[in-house]
């Protein structure tokens, strides 16, 4: 009955925060100054169902930069904007077998071929979202990350001014994306609108209720607003499971095949579709770039609620 599975989703956060609360292992991102300064300690998992009810254990309300994570919600906007096939000419629905912010790979498939969530197509996803102007096309990007999290959420500003001082690599990135003629935007301000949007402060309870919209629909299950149609989420989580993990996300959907989009902030969302979402905030990260404690959790918690998708027979 519904106390039963309230009951188990409350024991599967609480005992797999206790059991990777003081697990010691990786490290902060810090080619993003800023973020090498936020306390490695911070642990928190919050989970939401359907009928809008929000689990957690440990840090779920602490605020920390979205980074990478960012890139499912924008691309959902031009999803939403200019159709799913715009995602696909533009960027791409590939994984490309190269590290995150790669310039081969922009060399290989001359910009295209390529997926929304590698820098290079989130550069020019952000930059084929409609607008006259730079503060029209950000006020649309902050929007949608707030109706996906259902509250008006802002940006983390030393983060922005952090990344901002130190991201020649994806300026470089923003004009040769331009140079293959990805988007129309000025690609000063393309990049510029990303590290702002990359700079979005969550909290573990924000993703998990942005996981539980993509896991419903699209509707956000706390304010019932439908935030895109339902027809941009199968394509989505094909994304995110293919490229959502960095170079790790064959082996992290092995494990649960949960779409989860991690970003170098610490976070991790995942979707359970039809059952949850799950967001999960700690600092210190893998090689490939992904949370330690954060996979650690959701692949424990995705296992005793049995909601690997693949396994549901
Ligand atoms: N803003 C970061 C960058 O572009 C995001 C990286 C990430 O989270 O993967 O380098």
């Amino acid at each position: 009955g519904q106390a039963g599975w309230m009951g188990s989703i409350n024991s599967a956060l609480q005992s797999a925060y206790n059991q990777y609360k003081s697990l010691n292992e990786g490290k902060n991102a810090d080619y993003i100054p800023a973020l090498a300064q936020v306390p490695s300690t911070y642990f928190g998992i919050a989970l939401c169902t359907g009928d809008g009810k929000v689990y957690e254990a440990g840090d779920t309300k602490q605020l920390f930069s979205i980074q990478s994570i960012s890139k499912v919600f924008t691309a959902a906007l031009v999803m939403q904007e200019s159709g799913d096939q715009k995602i696909e000419d533009t960027v791409g629905v590939d994984a490309t077998g190269q590290v995150f912010n790669s310039i081969n790979a922009v060399e290989q498939f001359k910009g295209k071929e390529m997926n929304p969530f590698v820098n290079p197509g989130a550069i020019a996803t952000v930059g084929n979202v409609k607008g006259s102007s730079p503060d029209e096309v950000w006020a649309k990007i902050l929007k949608i990350h707030s109706d996906f999290a259902g509250r008006q959420l802002d940006v983390n500003q030393p983060v922005y001014k952090s990344e901002s001082d130190t991201n020649q690599r994806n300026r470089a990135i923003s004009s040769l994306m331009s140079a293959y003629e990805r988007f129309p935007m000025d690609p000063a301000v393309a990049v510029d609108l990303y590290t702002r949007q990359c700079s979005i402060n969550v909290s573990a309870h924000d993703l998990a209720v942005m996981g539980a919209t993509l896991a419903f629909g699209g509707r956000n299950p706390v304010t019932g607003k439908q935030v895109i149609d339902s027809s941009h989420v199968p394509g989505l989580l094909a994304i995110m499971s293919t490229a959502g993990m960095y170079d790790d996300s064959g082996k992290w959907l092995f494990h649960t095949g949960l779409p989860t989009k991690s970003g170098v902030g610490g976070g991790l969302v995942g979707v359970s579709p039809g059952k949850f979402g799950i967001g999960t905030f700690a600092p210190p990260l893998d090689a490939a770039g992904n949370s330690v404690r954060g996979q650690r959790a959701i692949t424990d918690i995705v296992r005793q609620l049995g909601a690997n998708p693949y396994a549901q027979f």
